[in-house]
């Protein structure tokens, strides 16, 4: 009874054509962000995670509390558990799915395959069987992966290109989510947009990202480790700040259930679109750590190895035509702004007094 008070409560929509959205994976990095935007402009707001340990638990814990105080709720389940998402789909009729629950991670999998099969793959079936026969059918976003190009090597990365050649196991989990979710799309009609992010980063972020991870071990003089690709040449990212990621989100939501080209609400055939959320402008690794070295106002010990199959794809490039065409998707904010962002924060969170915020 409680728990059904809580989740009707925070699926309360306060504006003119609002959403109830249910958020997976709402104590993650983007889900909680995501979460927090939607709730801040009057959208009902359910989150389900599983608070799993793949990283510093608490973290998560302090994400629930930040947005238990603005009314967002989040369940404690799993998504391959079809009776608790049957138990929320009858509390509230869902009109958005917005899934970001995933194990994520590209090394972790050599350890732990099945954690990717089952929470990747196993559960997005099981949310979608959810999603199929709900009434309402909800529109469903979720969270591929700008991993899926894999090793092409044509950049920028557009998302009619190659995706055939996974280099991780995590990748092969997106690129499978990808086909799975067109197979709903395709035969029960259900309206699908997929988000090819590329490397998210910001305050609040994930412990086991490198500018994260980075962070810790130059406050703490402990030494990095940063790979480099063959022929001694260095790893480049999209990076790409959370607050654009999350405005292209809260776009993919919007435009959603709506077939392009018609304009109207589930006239025609249900869309089934991909997107590359990406930043358009690559950084290097060491270029990355020389602003964190400039923020943190210390020197980073590197030490540089060559990789050799750890997962790890050497560069990443999005061409973001598409999603600036159709959704108004433009990133504003480059890695040095945000990096500062995310440095403050961490010093904020972690060093000054666990103090919260900086979530604007
Ligand atoms: P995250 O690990 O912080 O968030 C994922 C959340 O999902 C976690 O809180 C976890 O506890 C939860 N979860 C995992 N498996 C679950 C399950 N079976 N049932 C319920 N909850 C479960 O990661 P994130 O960085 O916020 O990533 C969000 C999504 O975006 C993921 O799908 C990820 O694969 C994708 N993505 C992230 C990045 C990035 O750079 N952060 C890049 C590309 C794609």
């Amino acid at each position: 009874r409680h728990w059904e008070k809580q989740v009707r409560s925070s699926a309360q929509i306060s504006r003119f054509h609002g959403m109830s959205v249910l958020v997976t994976g709402a104590a993650g990095f983007v889900g909680s962000h995501v979460a927090l935007a939607l709730k801040k402009r009057g959208d009902g707001v359910v989150g389900v995670d599983n608070f799993n340990n793949y990283y510093d638990p608490s973290l998560k814990n302090a994400r629930r509390d930040l947005l238990q105080s603005h009314n967002v709720f989040i369940v404690e389940g799993d998504i391959n558990d079809a009776r608790v998402l049957a138990k929320l789909f009858d509390v509230v009729a869902f009109t958005h799915v917005m899934h970001l629950a995933a194990q994520a991670g590209v090394r972790y999998a050599m350890e732990n395959p099945h954690s990717y099969v089952n929470s990747n793959i196993a559960g997005l079936v099981t949310l979608l069987e959810q999603c199929k026969s709900a009434d309402p059918q909800p529109a469903v976003v979720w969270a591929s992966s700008s991993s899926v190009y894999g090793l092409n090597e044509k950049t920028p990365f557009s998302e009619s290109d190659r995706t055939d050649q996974p280099a991780s196991l995590y990748a092969a989990t997106k690129k499978a989510g990808e086909a799975i979710t067109h197979t709903y799309n395709h035969i029960y009609g259900l309206s699908i947009t997929g988000l090819r992010f590329f490397t998210v980063y910001g305050p609040w972020g994930r412990p086991d990202m490198a500018y994260f991870s980075f962070t810790q071990d130059i406050r703490q003089g402990k030494p990095i480790t940063i790979y480099r690709g063959k022929n001694r040449v260095d790893l480049a990212r999209d990076f790409t700040y959370i607050d654009d990621i999350v405005k292209g989100c809260v776009a993919a939501l919007d435009s959603s259930g709506k077939s392009t080209g018609s304009g109207g609400k589930k006239r025609g055939p249900a869309p089934y679109r991909i997107y590359n959320l990406g930043n358009t402008a690559p950084v290097t690794v060491p270029t990355m750590v020389s602003l964190l070295e400039k923020y943190l106002k210390k020197k980073a010990r590197k030490h540089v190895v060559t990789m050799l199959g750890n997962g790890d794809v050497p560069f990443t490039h999005a061409n973001i035509s598409l999603a600036q065409r159709e959704l108004g998707y433009k990133p504003t904010t480059d890695l040095a702004t945000g990096l500062k962002k995310f440095v403050r924060w961490y010093v904020s969170y972690y060093i000054e007094d666990h103090g919260m915020p900086v979530y604007d």
